[in-house]
């Protein structure tokens, strides 16, 4: 690793204020994917805030229909909570999926949604629950964040405070993964609100994007059988040494199936 200092923020401004004024600063909060990147050089920031103690990014609350996450809530927090398993089981089980004991004690929410990594589960769930990304200075929509590989709308010195999930009436996560990592070879969270049904996928193509056809198959019918004559084309979906674009097409429809099933309690 390259030399870099270390300061831990004592609230949410000076983190701010300490990423503004050195554009080579990076917060950290699990450090699962930060520590990593700089151990192989694909990352050399010359300090690193540590935002995982601050109190504005923890906590976990139900406020109307909405589901609210602090940014720095670690994964088996979310799976262990119970505000969270009532409002959203589907997302507290999504969070339990995530890697391995290591990774689900340290690896925070704000981390994963901030990173974008093409093949994280969380991406999932915040889209097709249309959430907002609430950051120090404005709230976004989650079909304006996600704008391509490890790229989000988020600015260089923004840091995430907290996801405001909309609670669906039923919901679940499919998920087939890569047997080495646990990443999402491809995930699938399938929401039903009364108003409308939401398919995302993750792990299938640069960047977590919905499956439109099988959300408008699901609005007209919500079962498995509604999925039927729909197939997901290949085209623009990743292909590398984990798998072709065409088994990752597969398996889209496949993990789209089995949320439904899991929803409905029929068999995909
Ligand atoms: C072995 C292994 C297996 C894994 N398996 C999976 C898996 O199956 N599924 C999955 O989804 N993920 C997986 N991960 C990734 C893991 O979930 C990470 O925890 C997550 O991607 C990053 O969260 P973090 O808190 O560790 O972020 P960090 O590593 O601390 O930071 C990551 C990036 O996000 C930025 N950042 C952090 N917090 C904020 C914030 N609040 N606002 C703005 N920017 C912020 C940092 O500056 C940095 O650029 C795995 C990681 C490892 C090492």
């Amino acid at each position: 690793m390259y030399p870099f200092t270390y300061q831990r923020a004592t609230g949410l401004a000076e983190a701010v204020a300490g990423l503004k004024a050195d554009p080579q600063a990076k917060a950290i909060a699990g450090g699962m994917t930060l520590l990593p990147s700089m151990k192989h050089r694909l990352a050399a920031p010359s300090s690193l805030i540590d935002i995982a103690r601050l109190a504005e990014l923890r906590g976990i609350r139900r406020d109307g229909n909405s589901l609210v996450v602090g940014a720095a809530t670690r994964h088996n927090e979310l799976t262990a909570d119970p505000i969270a398993q009532s409002a959203i089981a589907a997302l507290a089980r999504l969070a339990s999926l995530i890697g391995d004991p290591q990774v689900r004690a340290r690896g925070t929410l704000g981390g994963s949604v901030a990173n974008n990594d093409p093949a994280a589960d969380y991406p999932a769930a915040v889209l097709a629950c249309r959430a907002q990304i609430v950051t120090d200075r404005r709230s976004i929509a989650a079909d304006e964040f996600f704008q391509g590989m490890f790229t989000t709308a988020l600015a260089p010195d923004e840091l995430i405070t907290a996801i405001r999930f909309e609670c669906p009436r039923r919901a679940a996560y499919a998920k087939f993964a890569q047997a080495a990592s646990g990443y999402a070879m491809t995930g699938v969270f399938v929401a039903q609100f009364d108003d409308a049904v939401r398919v995302a996928v993750t792990g299938a193509g640069p960047s977590v994007f919905r499956w439109e056809a099988a959300e408008r198959a699901l609005s007209a019918t919500f079962s498995v059988g509604a999925l039927d004559a729909l197939s997901m084309p290949a085209s623009g979906l990743n292909a590398d040494q984990h798998a072709p674009a065409d088994y990752r097409a597969h398996l889209v429809k496949l993990m789209t199936l089995r949320a439904v099933a899991d929803i409905t309690g029929a068999t995909a």
